[in-house]
């Protein structure tokens, strides 16, 4: 599917600036964002910004600002595919994605009204299959999405093309060492 850039608000209210914001952003990603120089070379560089709500430079910006709801609720961080193009060639080094991904995860602890509810269903159904076998399993990611967009037909063809040339196995297999996988999940909770 090929986004619409969504338009994002002419108004900022200062006023709702969370100044605890940038520091939690700051911890769970480990990245000095107060380096970046605002040069804009990572918005020239990300082959999505053209669909993406705020730049990443913006991004950074809306985090300095302490503009969390903005943050929270902007579709960027869900359309970043972490390809880190940005941070190669960022003069400064800054890893743009893991400041989307913290942001992503803050989203979703503080159970915000996220920008892009179909990619973040998406992650967890691959999740949810990785979970259950250790692997995804593309077929049962792919009719759960689905099932919940209630869009069966956009991308039909592709799916016919791939079970074609079996890239879509019908049944999931699991990996041997299960509890590993699970051992993974619950530390993550336990975070
Ligand atoms: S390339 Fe780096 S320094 Fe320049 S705006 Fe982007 S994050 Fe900031
Ligand atoms: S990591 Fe995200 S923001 Fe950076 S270039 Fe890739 S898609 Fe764009």
């Amino acid at each position: 599917m090929m986004h619409k850039k969504k338009l994002t608000n002419a108004i900022i209210d200062l006023n709702q600036r969370d100044l605890k914001f940038a520091k939690e952003v700051k911890r769970r990603s480990g990245v000095d964002f107060n380096a970046c120089l605002h040069c804009h070379t990572c918005a020239g560089g990300c082959q999505f910004s053209e669909v993406m709500d705020y730049m990443p430079n913006r991004i950074i910006r809306l985090v300095q600002l302490g503009l969390k709801q903005e943050a929270l609720t902007c579709s960027s961080i869900w359309i970043c595919v972490s390809c880190n193009t940005c941070s190669i060639q960022c003069p400064m080094g800054i890893d743009i994605s893991a400041v989307t991904d913290a942001i992503c995860q803050i989203a979703i602890d503080e159970k915000a009204d996220v920008g892009e509810p179909e990619i973040l269903k998406f992650h967890e159904e691959v999740l949810k299959t990785i979970k259950r076998y250790g692997r995804t399993h593309k077929l049962e990611i792919m009719l759960r999405y689905k099932f919940y967009t209630h869009d069966w037909f956009r991308d039909m063809g592709v799916g016919l093309k791939m079970l074609a040339k079996h890239k879509l196995d019908i049944l999931p297999s699991r990996v041997n060492h299960m509890m590993d996988i699970k051992n993974i999940f619950s530390q993550k909770k336990a975070v």
